[in-house]
């Protein structure tokens, strides 16, 4: 038996333990493990290294890609998936917005809830995206901001899926600058990023470069000239879809609404949406407004997912479990302890 072959052997083996664990839908039987070394590869599988395990949070971004994911191998790949969408759970907010006091006992359950529902999922999701606002404590309150996301690592690294997440305004101000995107990155990695999952093409931006720059301004012009770059690749790659995750969504309901605080500014909106749209973006996923809509900018859908977190409409706790098909895209909020059956 040659070197070659062991190393496959070995790698099949393991590459079967890890499909096993995170039963990411790959089909593990058809490796020909007497084959060639790249035959041993010819499935993606998300890369273990970068993945949390309990207690052993792992930032899984460098250089503005998602490290779990091969974006070479993903690219071609064309399978129907699901993912799970989520924002605010924003540790600290029940607490201060309705009492005035410090504490976060009941973002911890919803929190641990929601990583229960994930990992309980058959099949299990591609990868869940939490949308913004982790946290609730400003970058003014550093200790209070450190320990709550202390607490948001503890509990999510207990996902079995990947975990992307997605900067939102309390993470960095809402006025973000250099020293709040650093503790940002220092923590959860790039603010924003591309990646691939099953022929899908993944941007996620920092929105709140476009919700007020003021102290960022060089930061936001690189996050747009990369924006741009991320746009060609979708004119021309032509992914089966290509999705966009932010934390603050263009609009709420309407896409020509008055500007608000929940939304983006309503001449900067319109020639974005334009832009995205133009280079083939159909779907937009956000969050910020702890409550749930569903709108449209021609055909592009622009969905506002409620929070994991504290509302402030009428629906409950939740999260949206997205199923990926060749044609289209599927959604559908779910309260919290309520996932797909
Ligand atoms: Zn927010």
């Amino acid at each position: 038996m040659n070197n070659s072959l062991i190393i496959c052997i070995i790698f099949a083996l393991v590459h079967s333990y890890i499909c096993e664990r995170l039963n990411l839908g790959y089909d593990i039987e058809n490796n020909d493990i007497e084959n060639n070394d790249e035959q041993c590869n010819t499935k993606c599988n998300a890369d273990y290294s970068y993945l949390s395990t309990p207690g052993d949070f792992k930032i899984s971004t460098e250089d503005r890609e998602y490290l779990p994911f091969d974006n070479n191998c993903e690219k071609t790949l064309n399978e129907p998936f699901m993912f799970v969408q989520a924002a605010d759970i924003q540790f600290g907010m029940q607490e201060r917005w309705f009492h005035d006091r410090i504490g976060w006992a009941k973002e911890i359950k919803q929190a641990k809830q929601l990583v229960a529902d994930v990992n309980g999922m058959n099949p299990r999701p591609k990868f869940i995206v939490m949308c913004g606002d982790l946290i609730h404590a400003w970058p003014s309150f550093p200790n209070l901001s450190e320990q709550q996301r202390v607490t948001f690592k503890k509990i999510f690294s207990g996902l079995e899926v990947p975990l992307v997440c997605v900067v939102g305004n309390h993470d960095i101000g809402n006025t973000p600058n250099n020293e709040t995107i650093l503790t940002w990155k220092k923590n959860f990695g790039d603010d924003y990023f591309s990646f691939w999952a099953n022929g899908v093409f993944f941007i996620v931006i920092n929105s709140s470069f476009f919700k007020d720059p003021t102290d960022a301004k060089e930061l936001a012009a690189e996050q747009d000239k990369w924006l741009e770059i991320q746009l060609k690749v979708v004119r021309t790659e032509k992914p089966k879809h290509a999705v966009m995750f932010q934390h603050i969504p263009w609009f709420m309901v309407i896409h020509d609404e008055d500007n608000d605080y929940h939304n983006i500014d309503k001449v900067l909106r319109k020639r974005t949406l334009d832009r995205v749209y133009d280079a083939g973006i159909r779907y937009v996923f956000a969050g910020h407004w702890h409550r749930n809509s569903v709108g449209l900018y021609k055909d592009l859908e622009h969905v506002v997912t409620s929070a994991a977190g504290v509302q402030l409409g009428d629906v409950m706790s939740g999260y949206r479990v997205v199923k990926v098909m060749e044609d289209k895209i599927e959604h559908e909020y779910h309260t919290l302890g309520n996932p797909p059956q």
